[in-house]
């Protein structure tokens, strides 16, 4: 087999002013905010409209219609399930190498001709900044798609032992059936990775986007057609998720679903195929990255200030929509006055708004409905807890809620415990001893996806590593818990934060690989009789 290039972090751009990235950017997004296409269903490569639409709208200025989006109905799904099974015979042998140069000229695509109107898509789309689109849309997505490629080189490469006389072999075959990726708003990375993911190993895959990242994930599709993905391996199937999943799961063809999103979506997924278990011809595998309730806390030996800006950048950035978004804090209580005005004081200073105001630090929160939640739970923390910083909301323009810390007396408050999903940080200070704070962070949330400590005491740190062992999937020392990078911190967390497939990581590929075993005798016997049967 040929060897795969050695895959390298795509460099983040800085978008500073003057820079050749930020005009070229600046010029993508006023054309992306004109240009108002249609975003089709694509199934076998044909664009369908199917007249029934919605309109996909900027969240920073609901009133700007980006894009006019045509849903598929659960006919649509059947159909492109045909479509792909049609698509698999040939995908699933096609030799590796050539599957691993379609994402490989992908990512270069990405990082090069399309980066910009990628990232316009996705600020426009989603409401990120220009960094946040940057490290999300163009930087994770390449490094999924250029490491993806190396850690499947490694799985082809892991084969058994072959005694003398023989040749073992294991053939990583794709799943038998086809791989339905569900996903999330808040990460293109995450959208187009979990499709594609699978792909590369072989597979065949439905694509259900979210309603509300659908500019991107269509200008995405255009991407990878250019890369040479061929038509039928991926159909794009924009519309009402219940609809199109009860369509999927009907099939006795589904051999894997891929999702990101919430917990409750998952399971009700879950018991959808749970209840279709006798309908499949194999058990179809589960990997799911659901919700989290992210913690920080902090030792009486931390560094104040590196803890105000782990909390603003954490918890803040885009919006707090990352499902490792800080959301609850522990605090010692002779440290919380002057973490409080820091946090206070960066909050000041930072501007929410129209995120082609490079100025900047976020934008709006993604649709009405986030909006009614998070600012329901502002008003929960104004009528049982105290709003310590921030706290309003305005959804005139665009679906505004500007950063809001909340301070509460009691560790087990619904703020403590809930996915808010939004910028609202919640903080408990507290007086007592290190060890019960563990416990309580460990058993406060039914989440473990992220969590930090912040210490220089060396004590402290090896005492939460230990203690919280369970509690997060991904742990920080003295650092935020968010912006993992693919190849450095793998990503995924358990109990309810999902079945921690680890994407980014050779781990999630082998979820898309069903192996098979072959050994050839290179010289076979030719007399049934083993010596033991002869008499002396
Ligand atoms: P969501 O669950 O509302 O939607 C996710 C996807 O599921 C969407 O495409 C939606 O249309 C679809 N869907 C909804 N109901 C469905 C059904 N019955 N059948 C099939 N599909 C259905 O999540 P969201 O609001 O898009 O994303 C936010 C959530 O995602 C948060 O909980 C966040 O923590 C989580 N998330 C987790 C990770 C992770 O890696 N753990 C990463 C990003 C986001």
């Amino acid at each position: 087999m040929a060897k795969v290039p050695t895959p390298v972090n795509e460099p983040v751009l800085a978008y500073a002013p003057g820079s050749p990235e930020r005009a070229a950017l600046k010029a993508a997004l006023e054309a992306a905010a004109g240009e108002r296409p249609e975003i089709p269903i694509v199934i076998g490569g044909d664009a369908i409209e199917s007249g029934r639409t919605v309109d996909v709208v900027m969240p920073h200025a609901h009133g700007h219609v980006l894009a006019t989006a045509h849903e598929a109905s659960g006919e649509h799904v059947t159909r492109a399930i045909e479509v792909a099974m049609e698509a698999r015979r040939s995908w699933s042998r096609t030799p590796f190498e050539d599957r691993a140069a379609i994402f490989l000229r992908a990512a270069e695509l990405l990082t090069t001709t399309w980066r910009q109107r990628i990232n316009a898509a996705c600020m426009l789309g989603q409401s990120k900044t220009c960094f946040q689109s940057e490290i999300d849309a163009v930087c994770e997505l390449a490094d999924f798609w250029r490491f993806n490629v190396a850690f499947a080189e490694r799985i082809y490469a892991e084969q058994p032992i072959s005694p003398r006389g023989q040749w073992n072999r294991v053939d990583h075959r794709p799943l038998e059936g086809f791989v339905l990726a569900v996903t999330p708003f808040n990460f293109l990375s995450i959208a187009a990775n979990l499709p594609t993911a699978p792909i590369l190993m072989g597979n065949v895959a439905l694509w259900k986007p979210s309603s509300t990242s659908l500019l991107g994930c269509w200008e995405m599709m255009r991407l990878l057609k250019e890369a040479g993905l061929p038509d039928g391996v991926l159909s794009l199937l924009p519309g009402a998720g219940p609809e199109q999943g009860a369509a999927a799961l009907a099939s006795e063809h589904l051999a894997g679903v891929h999702f990101t999103g919430s917990t409750g979506t998952f399971k009700a997924l879950w018991r959808g195929i749970s209840d279709g278990l006798d309908r499949y011809r194999t058990f179809p595998r589960l990997v799911g990255e659901t919700g989290g309730k992210d913690f920080i806390v902090a030792h009486e030996s931390a560094d104040p200030q590196a803890l105000v800006t782990a909390i603003t950048r954490g918890a803040f950035e885009y919006q707090g929509q990352k499902c490792s978004a800080a959301s609850r804090i522990y605090v010692p209580q002779a440290m919380w006055a002057r973490v409080r005005d820091g946090v206070a004081a960066d909050l000041e200073t930072i501007r929410f708004g129209d995120v082609r105001d490079f100025t900047c630090f976020g934008g709006a929160v993604i649709d009405e409905r986030a909006y009614e939640r998070i600012a329901g739970y502002v008003k929960l923390g104004r009528d049982t807890a105290k709003v310590v910083a921030g706290g309003a909301c305005d959804d005139a323009e665009g679906y505004f809620v500007h950063p809001t810390v909340i301070e509460v007396d009691d560790p087990k408050h619904r703020l403590m415990q809930e996915e808010i999903f939004g910028p609202v940080a919640t903080v408990y200070p507290y007086s007592q001893p290190f060890a019960d704070v563990l416990a309580l962070a460990d058993a406060t949330s039914p989440y473990a996806l992220t969590g930090a400590i912040f210490a220089n005491d060396r004590e402290a740190v090896r005492e939460a590593e230990d203690a919280l062992r369970d509690a997060a999937g991904n742990f920080y020392v003295n650092d935020k818990p968010t912006g993992a990078v693919v190849g450095q911190q793998p990503f995924g967390g358990a109990r309810q934060s999902g079945t921690n497939d680890k994407a980014g990581m050779h781990l999630n590929l082998l979820r898309w690989v069903s192996p098979r075993s072959i050994k050839e005798n290179l010289a076979p016997p030719h007399d049934y009789r083993y010596s033991f049967l002869d008499e002396a």
